[in-house]
């Protein structure tokens, strides 16, 4: 995941100055001149990087951390706290027209940053909204843009409007709108043309759109992994079209992450959503106090509870709590859990999530990628064994005995050791239920603590 190595070598400065009793001015400076190493290794523009550290030190310095009182702390505090500042903030939402007037939303951006991809993934957003949005194939240069479009938002369901190769931009946004009023869309997602590089075609083009049909937001795409020159993009897109947000891509690969760090403050526009994978449901509002924790290594366990509510169905969640409170879980739940899992993004998706785990929290705790996928093979071992069994065993586990492991070993094509740990496995989770259950018994309900 981005951040990575930013998230271990703020860790190491953190570890240093805890391990202080309390900070001297000496201190603080050797740390920021480690901050600012950090932070300009993770491709952080210059002078996004000046700003900031002058901003901690001038704080850092300042009568709390003279106080003595747990300097390492505070200093990861004001760190934090400059972090979220820098990132915006506040999440922003994408303004839409009030009442039922449509809403043009114009997508910008370089060749490859993602930007169909991208598209489709906000229409289902939008969908999940209730609302009705219509995609519309701009890129008249590359037939295999319009095609891809057109797969994406079949599979979300979206409407996609086109005419083709031989039309002008401006013109198809035009009758892509008369479409819209005539079907009720609310929303219209014009997907342009990209290029390889900043070019004057690529800028008048959008202009002769924006002249043509009212757009009421421009949404740049920029690609994590181009570091400082998406920045630059940005800013260039910014002066000569004019943008109202970012959206930042590929922020799950294994980018320095610098992009996301800089863009707000270089051009003054807030990053909206971010890319976190291909699949179209990777893209997720962009909260820039949960990106401060993540890159600091707090883990992100809001978006973890966020991204779990959206996902897991809510009545099968409804039914597997009455299970789990009667104590009826039984192998068919244990196969919807692990399939809900799956929808969360596997394992490497959760494990990233969770404090400690994903980035840091030393370098012991560190889940390599072989570990996630070990664990997922796992995951895919168990479904296999569980889809051996017969309905009557799936719903009553006490039936298990050796010669229908053995039956089910044999049907899912491992070694009864894999069964035997299976059912363990499972039984431990029954027992932890109920243990869960019982605790739960007039406590609080659903808070979590960092
Ligand atoms: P466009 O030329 O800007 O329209 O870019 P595309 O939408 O065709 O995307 C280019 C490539 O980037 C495709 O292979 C996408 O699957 C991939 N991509 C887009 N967004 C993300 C993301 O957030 N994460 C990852 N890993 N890949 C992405």
């Amino acid at each position: 995941m981005a951040f990575d190595s930013l998230t271990e070598k703020l860790q190491n400065v953190f570890k240093n100055l805890r391990s202080k009793g309390r900070l001297t001015e000496a201190d603080v400076k050797e740390a920021m001149k480690e901050i600012k190493r950090a932070l300009l290794a993770a491709d952080v523009n210059f002078k996004v990087v000046k700003d900031f550290i002058k901003n901690v030190q001038e704080r850092a310095v300042g009568q709390d951390v003279m106080n003595g009182l747990n300097p390492g702390q505070m200093v990861i505090k004001i760190v934090n706290e400059e972090l979220v500042k820098l990132m915006g903030s506040t999440t922003t939402e994408i303004q839409l027209q009030p009442g039922k007037a449509i809403t043009v939303i114009m997508m910008a951006g370089l060749q490859g940053a993602g930007k169909t991809t991208t598209t489709a993934k906000l229409a289902g957003k939008f969908k999940l909204k209730g609302k009705k949005p219509l995609l519309v194939a701009c890129d008249v240069y590359r037939p295999a843009a319009i095609k891809q479009l057109q797969i994406n938002g079949e599979k979300q369901g979206v409407e996609v409007f086109s005419m083709g190769e031989n039309h002008k931009p401006a013109n198809i946004a035009k009758a892509a709108l008369e479409h819209a009023k005539k079907n009720d869309n609310n929303i219209v997602i014009l997907d342009t043309a990209g290029r390889l590089h900043v070019d004057e075609d690529m800028m008048q083009e959008l202009q002769e759109i924006k002249e043509t049909v009212e757009v009421h937001q421009t949404i740049l795409v920029i690609d994590a992994m181009t570091g400082q020159d998406a920045v630059n993009v940005a800013a260039e897109f910014d002066q000569k079209v004019g943008i109202d947000g970012v959206i930042v891509t590929k922020l799950d690969g294994d980018t320095r992450g610098g992009a996301a760090l800089s863009v707000k403050a270089v051009t003054g526009k807030p990053i909206l959503y971010v890319g976190m994978g291909e699949k179209l449901s990777d893209l997720e509002q962009f909260y820039p106090s949960r990106m401060a924790s993540r890159i600091l290594g707090m883990g992100d366990v809001l978006s973890l509870i966020e991204k779990a509510e959206a996902e897991i169905d809510e009545d099968q969640a409804k039914q597997l709590t009455q299970k789990m409170k009667k104590n009826q879980f039984d192998y068919n739940d244990f196969l919807a859990s692990t399939q809900q899992m799956k929808k969360m993004g596997g394992m490497s998706g959760i494990l990233g999530m969770l404090p400690g785990m994903g980035a840091l929290g030393g370098k012991g705790l560190k889940i390599s990628d072989e570990q996630t996928s070990e664990a997922e093979k796992q995951m895919a071992r168990m479904e296999a064994m569980i889809y051996s069994m017969t309905p009557e065993e799936r719903e009553n586990p006490d039936l298990m005995n050796p010669s229908r492991k053995h039956r089910i070993a044999k049907g899912a094509g491992v070694d009864i050791s894999q069964v035997n740990r299976m059912v363990k496995q499972f039984n431990e989770m029954k027992k932890m239920m109920k243990s869960m259950n019982k605790m739960g018994r007039g406590g609080k309900k659903g808070k979590f603590r960092l």
